[in-house]
C-alpha cells in the first residue's frame, strides 16, 4: 500500500493508553501545536498542503485517540475544508477507513479530495453507480451501507461520519444500526463525527463535553467530546471566507410568529399557508432584492414551499433566472446548476434543496424567504454566499423572515428566558472556567444578572474521566442533612426527605391569614444566655421593624452537627470554601460568611411569631421581585 503510516500514528489511531484529552490550548486554540505528535513523514507528504488549522484539527483527533475511544466531534465551518481533513485522516490511519455522509454529493467530494492526494479509494453509493469496499478507504453514502450491511464484514478501523449532526441518538436509525454492526465486527472501532452545526433540532448539542472544559449538557450523547472547534468569524478574518453583510432593518418581512417548529422542522402545508397569506408582500420583496442585485453577479433566493418559489420566479428576469425543486429531474438540475456557475444564469430560487453540497462560489447575495427553525439550517444557507471568488468582497444577506440569529453565537443551549439576554461570560469562583450563560450585561459589558445554575467546567483526572466543578450559582440546600440540589429539584439525592419549594412556599404562605412575611434588612448573631446554658441567637429584622429569632446550642456534637447541616449551607455566601466555625464565639467571628435568606415567613404560635420557613434568593427561579413586593407584609 502506497500510503503506510509511521508506527507513532497507526499507534495513535488504534490504541488506548492512558486515555486524556488535547488541553485546551492544544485543541480550541489553532496557535498551539501539540509537541508530542509527530508529523506526517516526507516519505508520505503529499502535494496537497493543509492549512495550519486543517493540521492542528488533524492533530487533535490523532492525540485524542491515541488515548480514548470515546466518539468524538470536529466542528469546522462550511468552507473550512472538511473534505481535506478527511482525506488526510484517512491517509494516516492504518487500518480499513470507511467515511459515511447521507448525500452522494458529499460522498463523491470527500472522495475526489482523497483521490487529489494520488491514492485510490472505493466508493459505496447506489446513488454514484458504484458498490465497492475492497480499498483501505471506502467512501460510502449511509442508506446504501445501511441496506447493505452484510456485505460489511470488513474490521474498520476508524469510522468518519460527515455531517454527524444527522445521526440521532436513537437506536434504530440507520445510522446507528450501521454503527452497532461496525462495531461488532469491531468493538475497538474509533467513530469521528464532522460538522459546521454541531446541534439538532429539539435535543440542542450532539456532544456532551467540549475540549476547552465545558459541559454542553447533562444528558449523555453518542458523541461524548468536542475535540477541535474553529469559530466562523476566524475563517472570515483570516481572509478564508468573505464576509457576510446583513442589511439593517430591513423594511419588508413575512410574519412566521404563528408558526411553531416540530421535531422535523415547520411542517410544509402550514408553511405554505402562511405564505399564501401574505403573498401580497411577494412582488415588493423581490423588487427589493433586484434593486440590492444590480452590483451583485449570483443571487440565491430560498423560498418556503413549492407554490411560493414559482411566484418568486415568475417576478424575476425570465432569462437569468432558474427554479431547483426537490422533485427536479437530477439531469435537469446538473444543467441548471452548471449554468448558474457558468453565470448564464444570475438568480437560483430553491426550496431548501441547495443547502448541503452545493458550492458556486460567485454567490454574492443571499436572500432569505423562509423561516429557518434552526440556527444550523441558518448556518448552511448563510454559507452559501461565504465562499471566496476573485473579485468578490462581501456576501450580502437579505433576511425578509426575521430569523435574527446571530452568525457569531450560534449557541442554542437552551431557548433564551427573555428575548433581552444575551450571552454572558460568568467566570466560576471555584474552578475559574468562564461560564456562558444567558443574561444581562450593562453597556460597559458588566453582567447584571444571569441566569446560569451551574458551573459549566470540568477536568479529567488520571484515569481520563470527567470530573464536573460542583459549583452552583443557583442552588437549593435539603433542609435536613445539607446536600446542595439544582434549584429543579424535588427530593434530596441524599436522604429522600423533600425539598423545599421556595416559590410555592411563598404562595401559600401569601394565602394565609397569620402569617408574618418579611424581607429581613438585617441578620443579627448574638449569645443568649438563660438558666439553661447560652446558645447562638440568630435574628432577622424587618424594615418596619418586625423581629424573628432561631436559637442553636451549639454544645454538643449532635448541636454542632444539626447547626452545620440545617443552619450554614444555605446562609453561607462563599460556597467554594468550607465553613468550619461550630461554636457560639467562632460563629459570631465568621458571621460575614453567613448571608440573610431573602424572605422570613414565621406564623403565629399563642401570642408568638415563630419562624418557619427562611427563603433564600439563590434558590428562587424567577426574580423574587416578580412574585412579591415587601409592601404586603404581615397580612395578620
Ligand atoms: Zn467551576
Ligand atoms: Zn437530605
Amino acid at each position: 500500500m502506497a500510503n503506510q503510516p509511521t508506527d507513532a500514528v497507526h499507534s495513535a489511531m488504534l490504541n488506548t493508553t492512558s486515555p486524556s484529552l488535547p488541553t485546551t490550548e492544544q485543541a480550541a486554540a489553532p496557535h498551539h501545536a501539540i509537541s508530542s505528535v509527530p508529523q506526517a513523514t516526507a516519505a508520505t507528504q503529499p502535494s496537497v498542503v493543509l492549512r495550519d488549522y486543517q493540521q492542528h484539527a488533524v492533530r487533535a483527533v490523532v492525540h485524542y485517540f491515541r488515548r480514548q475511544s470515546d466518539p468524538a466531534v470536529l466542528v469546522l465551518p462550511t468552507g473550512a475544508g472538511k473534505s481535506l481533513v478527511i482525506a488526510e485522516l484517512a491517509r494516516l490511519a492504518r487500518g480499513q477507513v470507511l467515511v459515511l455522509t447521507h448525500v452522494k454529493e458529499l460522498v463523491e467530494q470527500n472522495y475526489l479530495k482523497y483521490c487529489s492526494y494520488g491514492l485510490d479509494a472505493s466508493i459505496f453509493a447506489a446513488g454514484l453507480g458504484r458498490k465497492e469496499n475492497q480499498h483501505q478507504v471506502v467512501f460510502a453514502s449511509i442508506q446504501s451501507i445501511s441496506r447493505n450491511l452484510a456485505e460489511f464484514a470488513n474490521t474498520f478501523s476508524l469510522l468518519v461520519i460527515d455531517e454527524c449532526h444527522r445521526v440521532p441518538e436513537d437506536t434504530d436509525s440507520s445510522y446507528q444500526k450501521t454503527i452497532a454492526h461496525l462495531k461488532s465486527v469491531n468493538p475497538n472501532l474509533k467513530i469521528l463525527g464532522l460538522t459546521a452545526t454541531p446541534y439538532r433540532l429539539g435535543t440542542g448539542f450532539i456532544y456532551q463535553y467540549h475540549a476547552k472544559g465545558q459541559v454542553k449538557t447533562d444528558e449523555p450523547r453518542f458523541f461524548r467530546f468536542c475535540i477541535y472547534e474553529l469559530a466562523l468569524k476566524t475563517l472570515i478574518d483570516r481572509g478564508y471566507l468573505t464576509p457576510p453583510q446583513l442589511l439593517d432593518a430591513p423594511v419588508l418581512s413575512y410574519d412566521f410568529s404563528g408558526l411553531t417548529p416540530t421535531l422535523q422542522g415547520f411542517r410544509p402545508d402550514e408553511l405554505a399557508q402562511v405564505i399564501d397569506r401574505q403573498k401580497k408582500i411577494t412582488p415588493q420583496i423581490v423588487a427589493q432584492i433586484l434593486h440590492y442585485s444590480q452590483q451583485r453577479h449570483g443571487v440565491m433566493i430560498f423560498a418556503a414551499s413549492t407554490s411560493h418559489a414559482r411566484h418568486i420566479l415568475s417576478l424575476l428576469p425570465a432569462q437569468q433566472s432558474a427554479l431547483v425543486l426537490a422533485d427536479t429531474p437530477a439531469a435537469e438540475r446538473r444543467q441548471i446548476i452548471e449554468n448558474f456557475k457558468q453565470q448564464q444564469l444570475k438568480y437560483l430560487v430553491n426550496v431548501s434543496v441547495l443547502t448541503t453540497g452545493f458550492d458556486a462560489p460567485h454567490v454574492d447575495l443571499i436572500a432569505i424567504l423562509r423561516p429557518t427553525e434552526s440556527v444550523s439550517l441558518y448556518q448552511q444557507m448563510i454559507g452559501r454566499g461565504l465562499r471566496l471568488s476573485p473579485g468578490k468582497t462581501s456576501c450580502l444577506v437579505l433576511d425578509y423572515a426575521g430569523n435574527l440569529y446571530d452568525l457569531h453565537q450560534p449557541d442554542i443551549q437552551e431557548h433564551a428566558p427573555d428575548p433581552a439576554v444575551k450571552p454572558v461570560i460568568v467566570p466560576c469562583p471555584l474552578c475559574q472556567f468562564q461560564n456562558e450563560f444567558w443574561g444581562k450585561a450593562d453597556s460597559n459589558g458588566f453582567v447584571m444578572e444571569h441566569f446560569g445554575r451551574r458551573c459549566q467546567g470540568f477536568r479529567l483526572n488520571e484515569n481520563g474521566q470527567v470530573q464536573r466543578c460542583d459549583f452552583r450559582f443557583k442552588a437549593k440546600y435539603c433542609l435536613e442533612c445539607g446536600t446542595e440540589h439544582d434549584i429543579a429539584a424535588r427530593q434530596c439525592r441524599q436522604c429522600g426527605v423533600d425539598l423545599v419549594d421556595p416559590e410555592k412556599k411563598l404562595k401559600e404562605a401569601l394565602g394565609l391569614k397569620d402569617a408574618l412575611i418579611f424581607a429581613p434588612h438585617q441578620m443579627l448573631f448574638s449569645r443568649h444566655q438563660t438558666d439553661k446554658g447560652a446558645s447562638l441567637k440568630v435574628s432577622y429584622i424587618g424594615a418596619e421593624g418586625e423581629q424573628i429569632h432561631e436559637f442553636w446550642p451549639l454544645k454538643t456534637p449532635a448541636q454542632k452537627k444539626a447547626f452545620a447541616t440545617k443552619f450554614v449551607p444555605s446562609h453561607l455566601n462563599d460556597r467554594f470554601a468550607p465553613f468550619t466555625a461550630s461554636t457560639i464565639d467562632a460563629v459570631i467571628a465568621q458571621q460575614h460568611r453567613l448571608q440573610a435568606p431573602a424572605i422570613v415567613i414565621a406564623r403565629k404560635e399563642g401570642r408568638f411569631w415563630r419562624l418557619r420557613d427562611k427563603l433564600f434568593a439563590q434558590s428562587f427561579a424567577t426574580p423574587i421581585a416578580q412574585l412579591w413586593q415587601p409592601s404586603s407584609t404581615a397580612n395578620s
